[in-house]
């Protein structure tokens, strides 16, 4: 048997919408909570004392009645016998509401005109069974009686047992209208204050989720240069705003420390390997006398010499760039040209590789420094060579958009999850560790890329599907372009 998906879909969404745990759905739900509890004791309450107020001025009118039918008879019996008497009092003081009967000793039984119809055999049973001389409410059939009964004298001598009853079913259903009524206006106010509510808290979040963004969006780059700004905000959160921006000129400050270190230490070390790395190579190069397993040891030494040179290398670019020191010179480039040569250089460095150039008719010629730019469309050909396999070409495209001239290197590689495809730029970001480490890169290349794209005036950015490869685009101002 099949059940329907659609509750739990219905879960699902809700669930998505309303994030449980939050501040604003705990604070909304807790003072809703305390506003039904509120309103509801207030409504409760003030149903239970109208109910008591009307309840108790019933039984009060039917115990004066009981008083004044008992001395009516008295007053009667003195011009008359007691039964006219108690047939005169009936007459005087009995109404459409109010029923009085008189059971007499000997079984018979003297009733006012809304009994003597007929038709109330229940009401009879009920004061004969029940009726006390202190007024009661009593249920009915579909009425509500307040009835009370007692022994009828006349010069202390008992004539019979008087029974008084007050119908009190309209007043009733009024009491329970007024309640429908209340219930409904406190049901319309809990609601109107829930929502009111929902939003004044929604309201008085927004400065938190907005620090919360713009705490998620700082980057390295912003440090010592922004700061967060809440321009209205609570004098809490200002509090925290002022504590967030303190820790912000800290962590600005050992950052600081961190880029000098790293660009002291690299500079320090990349004189000494630069001598190792040579001498290795001129060992390897003379040692004709050196045993197999002496040049595959020395083969490693002199590679892993050259990597750690080249990422000193690329450390110093970034740390000059960071303190402002990575220069450019600007000129124009024919990016027409500048693609056939990088490309053929590319394809000496890799001769087992297809690698395609698509130009274009069109002359583009944009503002950049020649080498730094063949610097970085080395480095994407590289990665597109090492992170897609052998048998794909890797195809470099040269065009225009609008006031850019656009330099495009694609792959059929594996591709870059979307999720990693925002990080892909940073220092040190490899995306599979497993997968990159043969390839024996350094994560520094593509935030190298980023760098000197940006110095000279130019963007850089990614397209990637998994499975069908990766497009990097390096859009550069063209020469004559204001923009
Ligand atoms: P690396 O020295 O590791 O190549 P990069 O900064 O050039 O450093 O690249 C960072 C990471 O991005 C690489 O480790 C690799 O995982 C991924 N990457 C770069 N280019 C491509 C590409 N064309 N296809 C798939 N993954 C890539």
């Amino acid at each position: 048997m099949q059940f329907p998906q659609w509750p739990r879909k219905a879960a699902n969404n809700f669930r998505r919408r309303f994030d449980f745990h939050s501040l604003q759905f705990q604070l909304t739900v807790g003072i809703a909570a305390m506003s039904i509890l509120g309103i509801s004791s207030v409504t409760l309450g003030i149903a239970w004392k109208l109910d008591d107020l009307i309840i108790s001025s019933h039984k009060k009118q039917v115990e004066q009645l009981a008083e004044r039918f008992g001395e009516s008879v008295e007053i009667y019996s003195e011009m008359m016998s007691v039964d006219e008497a108690i047939e005169r009092a009936i007459a005087y003081l009995a109404t459409e509401e109010t029923s009085i009967w008189v059971a007499r000793p000997d079984g018979t039984i003297a009733r006012s005109p809304s009994l003597a119809r007929g038709g109330q055999d229940r009401l009879l049973l009920v004061a004969d069974r029940q009726a006390t001389a202190i007024p009661k409410v009593f249920r009915i059939r579909e009425g509500y009686w307040t009835i009370c009964a007692g022994d009828l004298q006349v010069d202390a001598r008992t004539v019979g047992k008087m029974n008084i009853a007050r119908n009190i079913t309209v007043d009733r259903q009024m009491f329970r209208k007024l309640l429908w009524n209340l219930s409904s206006v406190s049901a319309i106010a809990i609601g109107a204050i829930t929502i009111a509510i929902a939003f004044y808290i929604k309201k008085s979040l927004q400065p938190l989720q907005k620090l919360s963004q713009l705490t998620a969006s700082f980057s390295a780059e912003q440090l010592g240069k922004e700061q967060l700004y809440l321009d209205s905000a609570p004098s809490e959160l200002h509090q925290l705003e002022n504590a967030f921006n303190q820790m912000l000129d800290r962590f600005h400050e050992s950052w600081e420390h961190q880029r000098e270190f790293v660009s002291d230490v690299s500079h320090e070390l990349r004189t000494p390997l630069t001598i190792v790395s040579g001498y290795l190579q001129s060992t390897l190069r003379r040692g004709s006398n050196l045993t197999d397993p002496q040049k595959e040891a020395l083969t490693i030494a002199s590679s892993e010499a050259d990597r750690t040179v080249q990422l000193l290398e690329d450390l110093l670019e970034l740390a000059r760039a960071d303190s402002g020191h990575l220069h450019f010179r600007k000129e124009p480039v024919l990016l027409n040209d500048f693609g056939s040569e990088v490309v053929e250089m590319a394809k000496q460095y890799n001769p087992d590789r297809a690698i395609e150039f698509e130009n274009t008719s069109e002359l583009i010629e944009v503002c950049a420094d020649f080498n730094r730019l063949k610097q970085v469309l080395l480095n994407l050909i590289e990665n597109a060579v090492k992170y897609s396999p052998s048998d794909r070409p890797v195809t470099v495209t040269i065009s225009r958009d609008k006031s850019r001239g656009v330099i495009q290197v694609r792959d059929r590689g594996p591709g870059i999850p979307l999720a990693q495809q925002t990080r892909i730029f940073e220092r040190f970001y490899r995306l599979d560790e497993a997968r990159t480490r043969t390839t024996g890169g350094t994560g520094l290349g593509l935030s190298i890329v980023k760098t000197l794209v940006e110095g000279m005036g130019g963007t850089v950015s990614l397209r990637s599907k998994q499975g069908e490869g990766s497009t990097f685009i390096v859009n550069l101002r063209l020469i004559d372009s204001k923009i």
